[in-house]
């Protein structure tokens, strides 16, 4: 008989998943019904900022495929603009609303596929009705903010709140289109995902570009006329602005999860095995922004909300869906971004997660250049690595330079994935040639700094 896979969201978990699924069972085998509340499927959320700077042009370059593609190769029910707002365990239904057409529709499924992403955090102060105030995570959210800019009385100044990597690279966007930009961060620096040394160099290269950078300021509230935002509100007073994003992280979209008993950890996403089937109820999986994983070096429950993960995950469900065996294998926090020209990658823990997960370790920072200091075009690179004492096992890196910067993180992940120590490192056979490196590359240089840091102290 031919079994039926709902889908709820259709993204990059969600349709991964189903495409698997698909590859593996034909029509007649699986019946396969998409719900998407919004107006794109499998869209790069990650190209927003692109898109909102005028760097690509969008939407439909940020499609990879749309509802129409999936139902026409796929084989796929794919309904638009349909919102679940109940999954029945009991009955194996799940009821939608129809956001543009009016009323409901009632549907049965024998496996279900949760994949409804992350929710922008949200205050309590920035819950208002006014325009000009937005969450940035779906490609709909890009639009909105799109169409606010384009708009007349065109917005002159921003306030982005918050400073992590989607905060900073909507706030280059927004001074790349001409607005006076102002990011608003509440810790002690912006780019909160590398240790606080590292992002004061992401700090001085934002400001080079004109953001004016107010940190150690909480936004409390928000100030509006005639329907439109006019100031955040700050213990300094009023800071007038024309539009504000929030930046202030997400967290898992597990609300609809939850009210049906599904179990959620303590990061509030929903909890999954490895083949990201939800423990203790079968047929039914989660993959993507809305569950949590495993941290490999904390061996913590952790939400890492990226692409790259909700990607690998869905594609391990759908197989899996499809009658194959995959597993997905957990995540090491490995993430890359730039300001401008300075690229900023990260993988592993930072000092205050090595902390947290009880790990006794040193850190070095190693001061180098991207290329031979002979070569036209050598710029400065920051390396700082985080090694477990006594026994040097690589925790952490992060790398802050010029170009070649971001991707050499990934050296730097493969050798933590691995369990390299840093001393295991220094004898690493890395590429060299003046055009890319120096002679000894920044990885080896701070891998050097590493070993002589862990002997001082062992002495
Ligand atoms: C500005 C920005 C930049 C980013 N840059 C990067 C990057 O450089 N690298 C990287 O790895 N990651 C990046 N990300 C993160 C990446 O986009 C997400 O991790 C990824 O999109 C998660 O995919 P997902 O399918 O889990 O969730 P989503 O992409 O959020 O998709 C979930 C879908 O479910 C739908 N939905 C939710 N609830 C319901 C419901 N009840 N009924 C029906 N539909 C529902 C939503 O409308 C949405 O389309 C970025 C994100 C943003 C916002």
């Amino acid at each position: 008989m031919t079994q039926r896979l709902i889908v709820i969201g259709g993204d990059a978990a969600g349709m991964s998943a189903a495409s698997q699924a698909r590859r593996r069972r034909g029509r007649d085998d699986l019946e396969i019904m998409v719900f998407e509340r919004g107006h794109f499927t499998s869209y790069s959320a990650c190209g927003i900022p692109y898109w909102i700077s005028g760097l690509v042009p969008g939407p439909e370059a940020l499609i990879a495929r749309d509802p129409q593609t999936f139902r026409i190769e796929y084989a796929m029910d794919v309904r638009m603009r349909h919102e679940v707002t109940t999954i029945d365990l009991e009955r194996r239904e799940v009821v939608a609303q129809d956001l543009e057409g009016g009323g409901e529709v009632r549907e049965r499924f024998d496996e279900l596929m949760y994949a409804t992403g992350a929710v922008p955090v949200k205050p309590p102060w920035a819950a208002t009705d006014a325009g000009g105030v937005f969450g940035m995570q779906t490609l709909d959210d890009g639009a909105a903010l799109r169409e606010w800019l384009d708009a007349e009385p065109r917005p002159r100044r921003a306030v982005v709140v918050g400073g992590g990597y989607i905060g900073v690279e909507i706030a280059e966007a927004l001074i790349q289109r001409g607005l006076s930009v102002t990011l608003v961060e509440a810790g002690t620096q912006p780019m909160s995902t590398v240790d606080p040394d590292m992002g004061e160099l992401v700090a001085e290269a934002m400001r080079g570009l004109g953001i004016t950078i107010r940190a150690g300021l909480p936004v409390t509230g928000l100030e509006e006329r005639d329907g439109r935002v006019t100031a955040v509100v700050t213990a300094e007073g009023p800071m007038p602005t024309d539009v504000v994003v929030l930046g202030l992280g997400v967290r898992p979209n597990s609300a609809l999860a939850a009210a049906a008993g599904l179990p959620i950890g303590t990061t509030g996403g929903v909890r999954v095995d490895r083949r990201m089937r939800v423990p203790g109820m079968p047929g039914i999986w989660a993959a993507g922004d809305c569950v949590e994983t495993l941290h490999r070096v904390s061996g913590m429950p952790v939400h890492v909300p990226l692409g790259t993960h909700a990607n690998k995950q869905g594609r391990v469900a759908g197989i899996n869906i499809g009658g194959g065996y995959a597993t997905f294998a957990g995540v090491i926090g490995t993430a890359v971004t730039k300001v401008c020209d300075l690229e900023v990658g990260r993988t592993g823990l930072r000092e205050g997660e090595a902390e947290a997960a009880g790990f006794d370790f040193i850190s070095v920072i190693a001061e180098s250049t991207n290329r031979a200091g002979y070569y036209p075009g050598a710029r400065p690179m920051t390396v700082k690595l985080i090694a477990e004492r006594p026994n040097g096992r690589l925790l952490g890196a992060q790398i802050v330079g010029w170009s070649e910067a971001a991707k050499r993180i990934d050296a730097l992940a493969v050798a933590l994935w691995n369990g390299m120590t840093v001393d295991d490192m220094t004898a690493l056979d890395l590429g060299y040639a003046p055009p890319y490196a120096p002679v000894w590359d920044p990885v080896l240089i701070a891998a050097r700094k590493a070993v002589d840091a862990l002997s001082a102290l062992d002495r």
